[in-house]
């Protein structure tokens, strides 16, 4: 068996002691004679394996008691359409910070919903190469809460502050936040947000699970006219079973959870690594001639690399040369082309090594 090094934006790659756990596990889970994917969601052992799980990640993220974790599905997609309806029933606009195709669409799903919106500041001219800087971002007077992504997994572009969310006439307002490509990267401080989402196929665990985590008062304020599945009160009153969960992905992000805790020794320690992974990746680009990163300095992603080569015509060998090297997955958004090597979580320092190591050698012969 050989597992290759993946670079995968997502579904993303796992770690290989989470999978070999979930092998161990598959047809016998701790001896009760069947899988966690045959099990009830609502019997003992899976109700015990959604508990533990919802632990590890408070404790990982340090979660306040006054914030609820649901564990519900449809993609971080869903949420775009979600959110306002869950934040939008006492009245105002959704407002938005804009650095991406993320962000973009879930300012469409918005408008598509609810009509007008609020773009209170964009990177749109600058190409998306640097975030808004907090002066930047004037939000309207009628501003329900404001929205933005964290890290925007396909430009690469990272947050490096946490906005304030405040109206002109200085009332805060929820600040929302997809983190779909950053969460569980570095420790967070979570009092911030009103609410917190992210789809679970990069740092979490497989597709299928969307982690929202919402402060609880902000339950209230859910429009009349929401569909049952898409309430986060409804969600977070059933232990978010109100219908039936992705219990294998759930099973697999608590395995996850538990990897960072014991294998890597929290979120601290998995900020320490990915900086030093992103660091070296930066380096290599920065360093060479034949590859380049548009990202401004504060702003690069340690998530989500991506880079361009000098001739566009080397474009093709590089990403076959690299697969045969065991380097899967380095192709860029199609929207964007280029490359893009993804760092998550369950990417290891070896494999970064091991790409620096082909670029520097590929620019040697072909650059
Ligand atoms: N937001 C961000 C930042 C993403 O990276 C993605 C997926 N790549 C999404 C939202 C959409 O996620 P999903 O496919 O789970 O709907």
């Amino acid at each position: 068996m050989t597992r290759h090094y993946n670079f995968c934006a997502g579904p993303a790659a796992l770690p290989t002691a989470v999978l070999k756990r979930a092998r161990d596990e598959l047809l016998d889970y701790h001896g009760h004679g069947l899988s966690v994917m045959e099990m009830s969601h609502r019997g003992e052992d899976f109700v015990a394996i959604a508990e533990r799980s919802e632990v590890d990640l408070r404790e990982l993220l340090a979660i306040p008691d006054n914030y609820r974790v649901l564990f519900t599905q449809g993609g971080a997609s869903l949420q775009f359409a979600a959110l306002p309806y869950n934040l939008l029933g006492a009245g105002g606009r959704a407002n938005f910070v804009h650095t991406g195709i993320w962000g973009k669409k879930a300012i469409s799903e918005t408008r598509h919903l609810f009509g007008d919106v609020h773009v209170a500041a964009s990177s749109e001219e600058n190409g998306h190469s640097a975030v808004p800087r907090q002066q930047e971002i004037v939000l309207s007077a009628d501003a329900a809460y404001l929205h933005y992504t964290a890290n925007e997994t396909i430009g690469g572009l990272a947050f490096d502050y946490i906005p304030e969310a405040v109206r002109p006439d200085g009332t805060p307002v929820p600040l929302v936040c997809d983190m779909s490509s950053s969460i569980l990267s570095a420790p967070l401080d979570v009092a911030k947000f009103g609410v917190i989402y992210a789809g679970a196929q990069k740092n979490i665990g497989p597709a299928g699970l969307v982690v929202v985590i919402v402060r609880d008062d902000l339950l209230d304020r859910a429009r009349d006219d929401m569909p049952t599945l898409f309430g986060y009160r409804a969600l977070a009153e059933a232990g978010s079973m109100v219908n039936t969960p992705a219990t294998y992905s759930w099973y697999l992000a608590g395995l996850v959870f538990d990897w960072l805790k014991q294998d890597i020794g929290g979120l601290t320690a998995m900020a320490a690594i990915n900086a030093r992974k992103a660091a070296r990746l930066y380096a290599a680009i920065d360093g060479s001639g034949l590859y380049a990163n548009p990202v401004t300095l504060r702003n690069r992603s340690r998530m989500n690399v991506p880079f361009v080569l000098a001739d566009p015509r080397l474009e093709r060998p590089f990403l076959e040369e690299a697969e045969a090297a065991g380097l899967l997955n380095l192709k860029g958004h199609r929207s964007v082309g280029g490359m893009r090597a993804s760092l998550y979580n369950a990417v290891s320092e070896a494999a970064v090594e091991a790409l620096t190591d082909f670029m520097a050698d590929f620019e040697k012969r072909r650059g």
